[in-house]
């Protein structure tokens, strides 16, 4: 194996801090960089006494130089909570946290990954979800921060690569959960979860037949990794998600059973734009990487909330 030096934006992060882990397992060179505003240092302080593992305090809207062989380019709010909070610093830190990542890999000819995510695709109008689908993005309304920032940050990398050569690969992430989300993140899996196991009102937004498909993060971190280590020519974007599909109902009857807790379902009005469905097609990502998921949403939901226990 090559031993690699590797900064990951957005490393303190429910995904960046197992994507740290991961890494240093594997025994590469972590340099984990983040400004704290959803991800926490409590994720990765257990990383520090690790002689590889180096942690900095930075935004990625201001521009950053480092030698690094790759780059995982994760900065960025996931929940639409916070996301919506400051609106203009989310688009901020897509296109200018892009830029900045972009222009050092130019510089330093590392290889660079852009997190994306299955919110270039909108509101769906095709079932599952293809890479090739253009998507149906309101690009003025509440999401629009993230979805269009997102956008924009693919079309930055296809140009650094297409324009300086850049070695870029681009992954579309759909809903990903597990251990270390945060217990306030405001995203649908955590939410269930902490209000079951408080015994509080589970809140159902709209009518809760919307669907979402559900990836234990465990898989989503080895379909990344197999993208940053795939074939030189191949940049993505690709699809990594779990393809099985629930409607809110049905996750929140899973968390229930799982749980044994006798919250009550609560409706609440419909946010926004919120998507109604969202499913996967992975049939690009099992030809070029070999991957599928692993870890039924049982399974994973059980994991998930053994740690929030443990928190809680
Ligand atoms: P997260 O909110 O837990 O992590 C994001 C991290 O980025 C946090 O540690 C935060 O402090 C940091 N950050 C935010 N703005 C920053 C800035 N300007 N400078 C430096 N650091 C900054 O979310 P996550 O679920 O770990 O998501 C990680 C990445 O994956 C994000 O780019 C997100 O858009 C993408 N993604 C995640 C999912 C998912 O379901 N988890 C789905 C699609 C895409
Ligand atoms: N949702 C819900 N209750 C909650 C949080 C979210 O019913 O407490 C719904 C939300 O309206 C959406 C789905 O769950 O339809 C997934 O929401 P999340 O914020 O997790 O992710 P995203 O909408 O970005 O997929």
């Amino acid at each position: 194996m090559i031993k690699k030096k590797v900064l990951i934006t957005g490393g303190a992060g429910f995904l960046g801090s197992h994507l740290c882990e991961k890494l240093l397992n594997q025994g590469h060179e972590v340099v984990c960089l983040d400004n704290y505003f959803t991800g926490q240092k409590q994720n990765v302080v257990h990383l520090i006494k690790n002689p590889f593992f180096e942690l900095i305090r930075h935004d990625v809207t201001m521009p950053f130089l480092i030698e690094v062989d790759e780059i995982y380019n994760l900065a960025c709010p996931a929940s639409p909570v916070h996301y919506q909070y400051n609106p203009i610093k989310t688009v901020k830190t897509s296109v200018m946290g892009a830029i900045n990542m972009l222009g050092l890999a130019k510089r330093i000819r590392a290889k660079v990954l852009q997190a994306s995510t299955s919110e270039v695709y909108g509101d769906p109008e095709i079932h599952p979800q293809t890479e090739s689908y253009w998507g149906h993005v309101n690009p003025i309304g509440p999401r629009s921060c993230y979805d269009e920032g997102k956008r924009v940050a693919e079309t930055l990398f296809m140009n650094y690569h297409k324009q300086n050569n850049v070695r870029i690969k681009i992954i579309r992430i759909f809903n990903t959960y597990g251990p270390k989300m945060h217990p306030n993140d405001g995203r649908v899996v955590s939410n269930f979860i902490v209000q079951a196991l408080k015994g509080e009102d589970i809140t159902i937004y709209g009518d809760g037949t919307q669907t979402r498909s559900f990836c234990y993060v465990d898989d989503l971190l080895e379909g990344m990794v197999r993208l940053m280590n795939s074939r030189e020519d191949f940049t993505g974007p690709v699809n990594i998600g779990n393809p099985g599909e629930f409607t809110m109902i049905e996750l929140a009857e899973k968390v229930l059973k799982l749980t044994g807790s006798k919250s009550k379902l609560v409706y609440m009005p419909l946010p926004a734009d919120d998507p109604l469905q969202r499913k996967p097609d992975i049939t690009l990502a099992k030809k070029e990487l070999g991957w599928e998921p692993t870890i039924p949403l049982e399974e994973g939901l059980k994991r998930t909330i053994e740690y929030f226990k443990t928190i809680i």
